[in-house]
């Protein structure tokens, strides 16, 4: 049989991949490319729970998080910018740690300007009120709060769809090979070297004795995500690929009317509040704010269920969500956040049955779970209508839980409403990073040819700076 043999092959379709793609087209690469994800088509992707009430875990993958444009096809489509004054990054990630602060900005300003080109509101949040935004800062930081505000660029969740699909027509029409609901199993490495990667349909993804394939490379990028952050673990353990511990963020969504969220979503459409609450001095943040937004799950392998929010920029709903998350470090003997983050998901999810579990924030302060009964007369209404009422802190550690409530409390003191009783805590809300890849300046692990980008090797945390980190990579190989 004849080998396959490509200059570059790119595991995962998500941001940086695509970005990763137009910026070989633009860069008129000579390279022979060939991208693989698990799932399908941009176009071909449906959640299929506005039809039917409830998650029905679709198989082989979750369509939410996988296929072209990875998590970013059912986002809220926040694009975090910067502002110009500031000598560091808050938000998105750690690309400047790897290229440095002001070429990660010129990074941003292009890759901004490619989501402008493909269709995206030229509309930026978060500018107009800066006196506003200031004395809401001053108030944040009587309670040692530090609030972070930077300029957004909103998609909206069926915008980012249509944006994404103008992408993926835009890189296949220039010759990119792309390969869809095919799952990488391992990665060739010989002698140090990379050698490519080794496929097989993804419909066989729990078989173990499905056919295998192997396709050749020179350079293989690993770019999966989140959502494949324990492969990525997996495959770093197995080949001794070199890593740092990593974190995972464990939290809950957070959901309250938007009337006590009005000045925060009027002055910053996205408020990045961050504390450091007594006892323990973790820090906890909040995270994804949506306005008139709705709550969202999404599945994981052996069918974990976590919980997400997103909005859109035509159907609106009366509540604004946001992700409250505690990020965890740990050291000796245990170093595995992601191990830790899966029980905590798998432990709330059998007491939900399988799915999210809701809980009114009175209950909590009560010490009693949530019953149907309650919620259906809470005066905050979920949106997301197949999460379970019950008890998060049967699932949820005493640390995790203590940081969050105390936060909620303190925050209470900057926006009044946001500690009363009606609120809604859903969990689980997990953000998995793969122990983090040693990569050098040129994004390259300890295996020659093998290379990494985006959010699972620990590099970045949101859409901008994935798609920013998917530029730089193709400036990288086509130098
Ligand atoms: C509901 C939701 C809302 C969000 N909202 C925002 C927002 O408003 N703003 C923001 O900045 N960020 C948001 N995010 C996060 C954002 O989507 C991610 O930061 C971004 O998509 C990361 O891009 P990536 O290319 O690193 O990986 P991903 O987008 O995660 O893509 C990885 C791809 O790799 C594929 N893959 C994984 N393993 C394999 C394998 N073994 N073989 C083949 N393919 C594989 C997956 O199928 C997936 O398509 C949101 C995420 C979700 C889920």
């Amino acid at each position: 049989m004849e080998k396959k043999k490509y200059d570059v092959i790119v595991v995962g379709m998500g941001p940086s991949s695509a970005f990763f793609a137009y910026e070989c087209v633009k860069l008129n690469s000579k390279k022979k490319i060939l991208m693989i994800d698990q799932g399908k088509r941009v176009e071909d992707r449906n959640c299929p729970i506005e039809k039917t009430g409830k998650c029905i875990k679709c198989k082989p993958f979750c369509n939410i998080t996988n296929g072209f444009s990875g998590a970013g096809a059912f986002s809220d489509g926040k694009l975090s910018l910067y502002n110009e004054e500031d000598e560091d990054f808050y938000v998105g990630g750690n690309l400047h740690k790897y290229v440095g602060v002001e070429k990660t900005k010129r990074l941003i300003d292009y890759t901004d300007q490619v989501y402008l080109d493909f269709g995206a509101d030229k509309h930026l949040e978060g500018i107009e009120y800066k006196e506003e935004v200031d004395k809401l800062k001053k108030k944040a930081k009587k309670q040692g709060i530090e609030l972070i505000s930077i300029p957004i660029r909103h998609l909206g969740t069926e915008k980012a769809h249509s944006l994404y699909k103008k992408i993926e027509e835009y890189i296949e029409k220039a010759g990119i090979e792309m390969l869809f609901s095919t799952m990488v199993t391992d990665v060739i490495i010989e002698n140090g070297k990379v050698k490519g990667v080794k496929v097989k349909d993804s419909k066989f993804v729990e078989d173990e004795e499905a056919e295998v394939q192997e396709i050749y490379a020179d350079e293989v990028v690993i770019a999966v995500g989140r959502k494949g952050a324990n492969w990525l673990s997996d495959l770093c353990k197995d080949h001794d690929i070199k890593t740092r511990p990593g974190i995972v963020d464990i939290g809950i969504r957070y959901e309250l009317p938007d009337k006590v969220m009005e000045k925060v979503n009027k002055y910053m459409y996205e408020g990045k509040f961050i504390g450091r609450p007594y006892p323990f001095k973790d820090k906890v943040r909040t995270f994804c704010q949506n306005p008139s937004g709705f709550v969202s799950s999404e599945v994981y392998d052996h069918d974990m269920a976590l919980v997400n929010g997103h909005s859109y920029k035509e159907k609106k709903s009366t509540n604004t969500n946001l992700a409250i998350l505690v990020s965890h470090h740990f050291t000796v003997p245990f170093h595995n956040p992601i191990l830790y983050g899966r029980n905590v998901a798998k432990n709330l999810n059998e007491l939900g049955d399988g799915n999210v579990v809701v809980q009114r924030l009175g209950d909590i302060f009560r010490g009693k779970r949530t019953w149907q009964d309650e919620l259906d007369n809470n005066s905050v209404v979920p949106t997301l209508k197949s999460a379970v009422p019950g008890d998060i802190t049967f699932a949820i550690g005493y640390r995790t839980m203590s940081d969050i409530i105390n936060f909620i409390c303190e925050m209470d003191k900057v926006v009044e409403g946001f500690a009363s009783p009606d609120n809604l805590l859903y969990g689980p809300e997990i953000k998995f990073y793969s122990n983090e890849l040693v990569l050098d300046e040129n994004f390259e692990s300890s295996v020659k040819g093998l290379y990494a980008m985006g959010d699972g090797c620990g590099m970045t945390r949101g859409l901008m700076m994935a798609s920013a980190s998917g530029v730089q990579m193709a400036r990288i190989l086509n130098k």
